[in-house]
């Protein structure tokens, strides 16, 4: 069976970060941790800088459960399915911690701010349970539990155990020194622009996991950017549950996202600028001007309008009407007609009539999204729609409905994407494509393979080239699109180029020879 990417609920909503091909560390303690990381890109960042903190006292990432020495779980709470993977993950572990007593076994993230003692009491063998607030206390609490310390539970206010401010102080942002090498690409980055959340949708436990909205200085987000592109960052995405909700006040100055954009787009040596989750009410006009003028920042914005009718959306509490959300679109579409605008759909909220799912296909229909993720509604504990609204629509109808959506959606998507055969593009090379890295290819460093990236408008583009590619802009003609994904042939000859010192008449040109891939000579192209 193929996975369809844009059908949220059958992707696996795990990232393992475990096969990240890690440099030996110079410590002789090799310790060896494993991690999982379930769910958003703010996860995905929170799992890279605890194995960073890790290793520098030691530890290297190793691919197995079974050789490690500490096997932590980075969770998510969004969905019970999320959940669900974990507490199966930890009955799987018990076994291995029985044999070998020393293991260490943490939960981190959404679900250990959530259910705290629960997660101890129905799995007494993992030994830390620690929330998203509090992950700068994991390095310290992992040298405890190895001198013999008992296990422990560190986990933020609850959003109504106290003031706002104390709420707020006990979840810190989390933003040590980044470490390129613990990154997939180290050419890309996530950035978090601000933690928290304070929109209270009714059916979202974000505000509740993550904690109080809080922003991060400009100065720090920009040293933070200006160091990652010194370290050969070419692509930033800025993260944060409502990423264009922020607001910082300094004085009698206030910065927004579209004057961190200005900032950042100013940065030598950075290529594109991304950003993620959009509100929609928050989209303003200065926002949507910095998309349009500032070259570095990507035509892509992921702006979710979760479903297609106002008594739904009322509900939901989400805080604005269709008649907005198509204001919204419409300015976008004027301003910035390269722009591809994505989703995320919920189905089956609490009372949803078939009348009502109707007015999300139609949605879909009429504003054709490149892609939106669709979701059957969870039900979460701590939610207003949790307390108040009967999830009263049955798992059977859920599943249709999402069948429908997504086919809805799948349509749109290749309505979209054919247009793009036969114009050229410029991706950002990101790897092997899926098809390769499930084969297993290993090209070795100048090797032909099929590699993928994608589009500034975020369109996923495959095609053949070398290895030595990825990490670079290049351009690519389109020749044939899918609903998921373009396919094409790299521009120029480019593919067919050779490294100068790779070359056989090792012909060097002045100021050729300073780095790998700067010159390039035309070669035949190798018989696959
Ligand atoms: N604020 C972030 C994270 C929200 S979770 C963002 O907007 O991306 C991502 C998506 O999950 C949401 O947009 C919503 O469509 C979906 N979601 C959130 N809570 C859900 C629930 N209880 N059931 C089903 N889907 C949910």
């Amino acid at each position: 069976m193929t996975t369809n990417p844009l059908d949220a609920e059958s992707q696996s909503p795990a990232f393992p970060i475990e096969s990240y091909n890690l440099p030996m560390t110079t410590s002789t303690a090799h310790r060896r941790l494993w991690i999982e990381t379930v769910g958003c890109q703010m996860n995905v960042l929170d799992s890279e800088l605890v194995v960073a903190a890790l290793r520098r006292q030691g530890w290297q990432l190793t691919t197995s459960p079974a050789e490690a020495d500490a096997v932590f779980y980075n969770t998510c709470s969004v969905r019970q399915h999320a959940e669900d993977k974990i507490w199966s993950a930890l009955g799987r572990v018990r076994q291995e911690k029985q044999a070998r007593p020393g293991l260490i076994v943490g939960v981190l993230g959404c679900m250990a701010q959530k259910d705290q003692e629960l997660i101890r009491t129905r799995a007494p063998w993992v030994d830390l349970v620690v929330g998203p607030g509090q992950l700068h206390r994991v390095p310290g609490i992992v040298e405890e539990i190895l001198a013999g310390g008992p296990p422990r539970i560190e986990v933020s206010l609850d959003r109504t155990a106290g003031s706002r401010d104390a709420v707020t102080k006990s979840f810190e942002s989390y933003d040590p020194d980044r470490d390129p090498t613990m990154r997939p690409t180290p050419f890309q980055a996530f950035i978090r622009t601000q933690t928290g959340c304070d929109k209270f949708c009714a059916f979202c436990v974000v505000p509740r996991v993550r904690g109080p909205e809080q922003a991060r200085p400009p100065a720090a987000i920009l040293a933070e950017a200006t160091k990652l592109v010194a370290d050969g960052c070419r692509e930033i995405t800025l993260i944060g549950q409502t990423v264009n909700s922020y607001k910082w006040h300094d004085g009698g100055k206030t910065t927004r996202l579209a004057d961190l954009l200005h900032d950042l787009n100013s940065i030598d040596g950075l290529d594109r600028i991304k950003f993620v989750t959009n509100y929609p009410r928050d989209m303003t006009p200065e926002l949507i001007g910095a998309v349009r003028d500032l070259p570095k920042v990507c035509q892509y914005l992921h702006v979710p309008a979760q479903h297609g009718s106002d008594a739904v959306l009322l509900r939901m509490k989400r805080g604005y009407t269709i008649g907005e959300y198509l204001e919204m679109h419409a300015r976008v579409s004027e301003e910035l007609p390269r722009a591809a605008v994505t989703s995320d759909f919920i189905v089956g909220f609490c009372g949803e009539t078939d009348a009502e799912f109707q007015t999300s296909v139609d949605l879909i229909d009429r504003l054709q999204f490149k892609n939106s993720f669709i979701f059957k509604y969870s039900p979460r504990p701590g939610t207003k729609a949790f307390d108040r609204q009967p999830d009263d629509v049955p798992e059977e109808v859920k599943k249709e409905r999402h069948r429908i959506l997504l086919d809805t959606q799948t349509k749109a998507s290749l309505a979209g994407n054919l247009p793009f055969i036969g114009t050229r593009q410029t991706v950002l090379v990101e790897g092997l494509s899926s098809r390769d890295e499930k084969r297993a290819v290993d090209p070795g460093p100048d090797g032909s393979a099929q590699l993928t990236g994608r589009t500034s408008c975020d369109r996923i583009v495959v095609f053949d080239a070398p290895m030595r590619l990825v990490g670079r802009l290049v351009d690519v003609v389109i020749d044939a699109a899918g609903a998921w994904s373009l396919s094409g042939t790299v521009a120029d000859g480019l593919a067919d180029a050779v490294p100068l010192p790779l070359a056989t008449d090792g012909a060097c040109g002045t100021g050729g020879c300073d780095g790998p891939g700067t010159v390039h000579q035309i070669a035949p192209r190798p018989e696959r």
